[in-house]
C-alpha cells in the first residue's frame, strides 16, 4: 500500500464509491452505460464464431483501428475532463508514437523479444506444447490474455520500484493529459519490455492469439481515453479502467505506485496494489511536458552524466 493510501488521502471502497455520471438524456445515459460491456461481448462473439476467412490478422488490425477511432469520437460526445481536450499538437505527437509501436517495437518484439527467445529454448530442449491447442478455445484465449497481463504487471511494478527500469517508463508518465492514443506514448525500450511475456510457451491456436489481442483491446482501450462512462461496478472490480489508470498517472509519485495491471485489475487486488480512485491532474515534475527528443533520450540520461556528450536534455525548457 502506498503512503497516500495508508494515510487515507486516496482510495475508496468500491461498493460505496460515488463517481460523477454522464450528463445528458436517457439515450446518452444508456449508451454510455452499456457501450463497454456490449463491445466486449461482441468482440468475444466475433472471435468465437466468425468464419475462418474473417478471423485473420487483417481483420484484427481493422477492428482495432475502428474501435480506437470510435473512442476518439466518444471523447467529444462525452468528455471526461475539459483539461484533457485533444489538441492538434497532442494528436500529432500521439500518432507519431502509434506509428512507432506498429513498426519498430513490433519488429523488435518479433525478432529479439520473448517469443523468439522462448522458441529458441523450446527448440533446444525439444519441447512440444501442441496439446495446448486442443483446450477449449475460450480457455486458450483467457490464458493468453492472463499470462501476458501477469508478466506485464510484474514488469510494470518493477519499473516503479527500480530506477534503471523507471528511466525507460518515466516518459510515459510525463504525458500531461489522457487521450485514446496515449497508451502508445513512451520510450520504445519501455514498449518493448512491456511486450515481453510467457504466452509463447504454449502452442495455442493462432486464432486464440488474435482473439486475445482483440478482447484485451475491448477492455483496455478506455484506460487512457478522455471519455466519461457510467462504468458498471463489476467492470471496475475485474478490469483496469480510466479511473484506476488516471490515478496511476497522478502527479505525486507515491500515488503512481498502484494499479499496475494493463487489463485485469484483479491482479492488483490479488497482490494488494489496487487503489480504487481516480485523478484529473496527471504528469510528473508538476506537469512538465516532455519533447519527443527528451522522451527518446531519457533512459540514457545516466550515460550523459558519465560521458561529456554536450547538454543535458533535462535542461530543455517545456514547450
Ligand atoms: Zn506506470
Ligand atoms: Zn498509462
Amino acid at each position: 500500500m502506498t503512503q497516500a493510501a495508508a494515510t487515507g488521502t486516496i482510495g475508496h471502497d468500491l461498493a460505496t464509491w460515488q463517481r460523477p455520471r454522464v450528463t445528458g438524456g436517457p439515450f446518452k445515459q444508456m449508451f454510455f452505460t452499456w457501450f463497454q460491456p456490449v463491445v466486449l461481448l461482441a468482440m468475444i462473439a466475433f472471435w468465437t464464431f466468425a468464419p475462418d476467412r474473417y478471423a485473420t490478422f487483417a481483420w484484427a488490425v481493422g477492428i482495432g483501428i475502428a474501435l480506437r477511432l470510435i473512442c476518439l469520437v466518444l471523447e467529444w460526445v462525452s468528455q471526461r475532463h475539459a483539461s484533457w481536450q485533444l489538441t492538434w499538437k497532442e494528436l500529432t505527437t500521439d500518432l507519431f508514437y502509434v506509428g512507432i509501436s506498429y513498426t519498430l517495437v513490433k519488429y523488435a518484439g518479433k525478432h529479439i523479444g520473448s517469443d523468439a527467445a522462448i522458441d529458441a529454448i523450446k527448440h533446444s530442449f525439444n519441447l512440444h506444447t501442441a496439446w495446448a491447442g486442443h483446450w477449449p478455445f475460450l480457455l486458450q484465449v483467457f490464458l493468453t490474455m492472463f499470462l501476458f497481463d501477469f508478466g506485464q504487471y510484474w514488469m510494470h511494478r518493477a519499473m516503479h520500484n527500480w530506477h534503471p527500469l523507471w528511466l525507460t517508463h518515466a516518459p510515459h508518465h510525463f504525458i500531461t493529459q489522457l487521450n485514446v492514443f496515449k497508451g502508445a506514448v513512451g520510450n520504445p525500450v519501455e514498449l518493448f519490455l512491456i511486450g515481453l511475456g510467457l504466452g509463447g510457451f504454449f502452442d495455442f491456436l493462432p486464432r486464440a492469439a488474435l482473439a486475445a489481442g482483440g478482447i484485451s483491446l475491448a477492455i483496455d482501450v478506455y484506460n487512457h481515453a478522455n471519455i466519461r462512462f457510467n462504468t458498471p461496478r463489476w467492470w471496475l472490480y475485474l478490469f483496469n479502467s480510466i479511473e484506476h489508470h488516471s490515478l496511476h498517472h497522478s502527479q505525486d509519485y507515491d500515488s503512481t505506485r498502484c494499479n499496475y495491471a494493463g487489463t485485469f485489475i484483479f491482479i492488483d487486488r490479488l497482490f494488494g496494489t489496487c487503489i480504487d480512485d481516480e485523478s484529473e491532474l496527471v504528469g510528473q515534475e508538476g506537469g512538465r511536458r516532455m519533447s519527443i527528443r527528451e522522451q527518446m533520450l531519457y533512459p540514457f540520461l545516466p550515460l550523459r552524466r558519465l560521458l561529456p556528450l554536450g547538454h543535458d536534455p533535462q535542461a530543455v525548457p517545456a514547450e
